[in-house]
């Protein structure tokens, strides 16, 4: 598979990244499926639940909350999950993926990442450094969630 996205998805990524720094953001993107590829037609930024450390802390717990901050962990919230699924199969959309940034990080999975990851789904991440959106790259999970592949991802006008 492949990712597709339009220069106007991309930039809206940007933005977001840039603006949640240095906080880590997230969204869903939404789009077709087809038989060469996911084509993301729209792109849902959402808010990182990670802001509200004890409600987040009761959805997903984390191991170390002291280190694990929305400095480098996001979380969506699973009310903003539903409604956006819900109001993507109404439009004949689907959801194909998620994005999230990496703040003074490299645009790759993390562990954590993998570890709460589903295959089929793309992966894209943004990386920004000090404040500054950098590379953007998409990851698929291999079946047997062992790891995370890179997934091509063309930018089209
Ligand atoms: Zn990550």
């Amino acid at each position: 598979m492949s990712l597709q996205m339009k220069k106007r998805e991309l930039e809206s990524i940007r933005a977001h990244a840039a603006q949640d720094y240095p906080r880590e953001c997230c969204g869903v993107l939404l789009g077709k499926a087809e038989a060469d590829g996911k084509r993301v037609t729209e792109v849902v930024p959402l808010a990182n639940l990670r802001h509200d450390p004890n409600r987040a802390q009761e959805i997903l717990p984390l191991d170390d909350p002291g280190r694990e901050t929305e400095k480098n962990r996001f979380l969506i919230d699973p009310l903003d999950q539903l409604r956006v699924e819900k109001d993507a199969r109404a439009r004949g959309l689907d959801v194909l993926g998620y994005y999230h940034s990496h703040p003074d990080h490299p645009a790759r999975p993390s562990n954590y990442d993998r570890d709460h990851a589903w295959p089929w789904y793309s992966y894209v991440i943004i990386s920004v450094e000090r404040g500054v959106p950098k590379d953007l790259t998409s990851w698929v999970l291999a079946e047997d969630r062992s790891a995370f592949g890179a997934e091509s991802l063309t930018i089209v006008d």
